[in-house]
């Protein structure tokens, strides 16, 4: 094993409140070098945002050590050369776009890739509809989804997330999305891109066993389990095999020593 893929929320920090031993844990991963990046798919604030969390928290991390699903496509746009990408994202997000050429907002054909994100209320049939033939004008632009969320809980009630209007536009276009968030291993396998190392020699971390472990796993990715975050004993019921269950965080510099 040479490299590390760490989930942030419930293995780093849970509820707000730093998860004992991990601001120590990842000292050590800087100190020995080991090629290691944070995995979230938080695509509601731009990255900086996240560093700044991990921060305050006391976890001194920076920029590049976090891949987003917008930092995940932003790799994959610029190591294909696809110039200019339409954007259907937040604006939070789209201060993270670092890509060689945007369309206006306003254009309905000439994109070399299509990416959608959670776009919330600005989303209408025009919107949507402009995606579509963006697709339609170009055969070989990629529609890259920013995760698969269907839904998600607002103060007002359950809100559709960004799936549903993939699924609109691969139902329309027979397209097959690129989705660019875990689980998918579309995006693990970005991870081990960035990270310059193959699939065979990273670990994931992290507290989710389907979307974590399941999903690293299905890259080829070893998924360690923490009993931290959002970890229930009947998670280890045998339909999700993790490689290897540690307490916390903290504990895997023992299991790194041990491997
Ligand atoms: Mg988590």
């Amino acid at each position: 094993m040479r490299g590390l893929l760490i989930d942030i929320d419930g293995v780093v920090y849970q509820g707000g409140a730093l998860i004992p031993g991990s601001a120590e844990t990842v000292v050590w991963l800087q100190r020995e070098g080991i090629p290691h990046l944070f995995l979230t798919n938080t695509t509601s604030r731009p990255r900086a945002a996240i560093v700044e969390k991990l921060q305050a928290l006391g976890v001194d991390v920076s920029a590049q050590e976090i891949l987003t699903p917008v930092i995940a496509a932003n790799h994959w746009i610029r190591q294909r050369g696809l110039d200019p990408v339409a954007l259907f994202v937040a604006a939070a997000t789209a201060t993270d776009f670092a890509v060689p050429g945007i369309l206006p907002v306003e254009a309905e054909q000439g994109a070399a890739a299509v990416v959608l994100g959670d776009l919330g209320e600005a989303w209408d049939f025009r919107t949507l509809n402009r995606a579509f033939r963006l697709l339609m004008d170009n055969p070989a632009a990629p529609l890259i989804a920013l995760g698969m969320t269907r839904y998600w809980r607002a103060d007002d009630g359950l809100r559709l997330d960004v799936a549903p209007f993939v699924a609109a536009l691969e139902q329309a276009t027979g397209r097959q999305p690129m989705v660019l968030g875990k689980p998918s291993p579309d995006f693990f396998r970005q991870a081990a891109d960035v990270c310059g190392l193959p699939c065979e020699q990273l670990v994931m971390v992290g507290d989710d066993i389907r979307v974590d472990v399941a999903g690293a796993q299905a890259a080829g990715i070893r998924g360690i389990q923490v009993r931290t975050g959002k970890f229930s004993p009947t998670d280890l019921d045998g339909r999700v095999v993790p490689d290897a269950v540690v307490p916390r965080f903290a504990d895997l510099r023992a299991w790194w020593g041990g491997s």
